[in-house]
């Protein structure tokens, strides 16, 4: 039997951890009951966020994103904040496994009462990495986390989903790891709000210095995103717990600059309006494949596209017109 909505929203809001594990528990769920459940009790949370900090982090598997976070993490529950880290599982099928792998992936951070670590399987529900990351951060933020971070592999396409939920984008990489951008996708670093060179430390520290300058000049060849905002290139080593507080700094730079600006209020309510676009286009999808006659005549026009039989614009024009016919009656 599901609790009523006022439940899970009075635990959450009362920083009750199990509450907040079952809700974002809700939120993954694809059962419609739980949706539609989830949907009331984020809407009764939303008018209780937005007064975290956003941070993205991406980074190729390796480059450090998890020493860094539980670095990063520890650090600033000792300056007093309470911070939430939602970690995108590539692979759904392994969501079950990560879950232990990242609790030993961030050793103290996990045991610490201040912080809220969970893995976000990336597929396998509706709406994939950006419904249920965002409203999890949301929910989070209601539970008093005053700093999210969502951490991300920078491979495949969630890094740039990330990048559009998040106030501040931080990409991790390594010196001297084989090419100049690390797989890392050019597209990525446009994106970027700073550059951070990890496990600058030991034998590595000139080589993080060279990267460093390497990258300062391939930015300088990038549009800037903000007039007030140069992207920075720092040099950490999360192993040795050096440069975080200057990270920290940067990101708390960057957030009073694009505030006093007014930037960072455009771009949270641009994100409202992408959000909002892509629920329509998500729910129309939704609406159009559960469609009976959709259903039925679906199959046959893809068969005779196949075949050459039928153009595929005749094929989506016949699809599209029983939609319309839908959506008269
Ligand atoms: P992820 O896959 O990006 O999460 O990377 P991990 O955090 O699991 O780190 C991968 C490896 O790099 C581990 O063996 C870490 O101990 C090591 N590592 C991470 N950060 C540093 C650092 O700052 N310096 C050094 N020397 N090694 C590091």
């Amino acid at each position: 039997m599901l609790k009523d909505a006022r439940d899970y929203v009075d635990g959450v809001l009362s920083h009750n951890r199990l509450q907040l594990a079952r809700t974002i528990t809700l939120i993954e769920s694809t059962l419609p009951a739980h949706q539609e459940l989830a949907r009331e009790i984020v809407d009764k949370l939303l008018p209780h966020t937005g007064q975290g900090i956003r941070i993205g982090i991406t980074g190729v598997p390796g480059a450090g994103k998890s020493t860094y976070i539980e670095s990063f993490g520890n650090m600033l529950t000792e300056l007093g904040h309470r911070v939430a880290v939602l970690a995108i599982d590539p692979s759904s099928t392994r969501s079950g496994g990560s879950i232990l792998g990242d609790k030993t992936r961030m050793e103290k951070l996990a045991i610490n009462e201040n912080a809220f670590i969970r893995p976000s399987p990336s597929s396998g529900t509706l709406g994939g990495v950006g419904r249920k990351t965002r409203e999890t951060m949301l929910v989070c933020e209601a539970a008093g986390y005053d700093v999210i971070i969502i951490e991300t592999v920078g491979v495949g396409q969630s890094e740039t989903t990330v990048a559009s939920m998040v106030d501040f984008f931080l990409v991790l990489l390594i010196a001297g790891a084989g090419d100049e951008l690390q797989g890392i996708k050019k597209g990525v670093l446009e994106v970027a709000d700073a550059i951070v060179i990890n496990k600058a430390d030991g034998d590595n520290v000139n080589r993080a210095e060279m990267a460093k300058k390497e990258y300062e000049t391939a930015l300088h060849m990038l549009m800037p995103t903000s007039p007030n905002w140069t992207i920075p290139v720092l040099t950490c080593s999360s192993l040795e717990h050096r440069g975080i507080d200057r990270i920290w700094e940067t990101i708390l730079e960057h957030r009073d600059k694009l505030t006093a600006s007014g930037e960072m209020a455009e771009k949270r309510k641009i994100q409202a309006l992408e959000w909002m676009s892509f629920l329509l286009d998500e729910g129309l999808r939704q609406w159009f494949y559960s469609t009976p006659k959709i259903i039925e005549i679906l199959p046959q026009l893809r068969h005779l596209v196949a075949k050459g039989k039928t153009s595929p614009t005749a094929a989506a024009d016949t699809l599209l017109a029983h939609l319309k016919r839908e959506s008269d009656s």
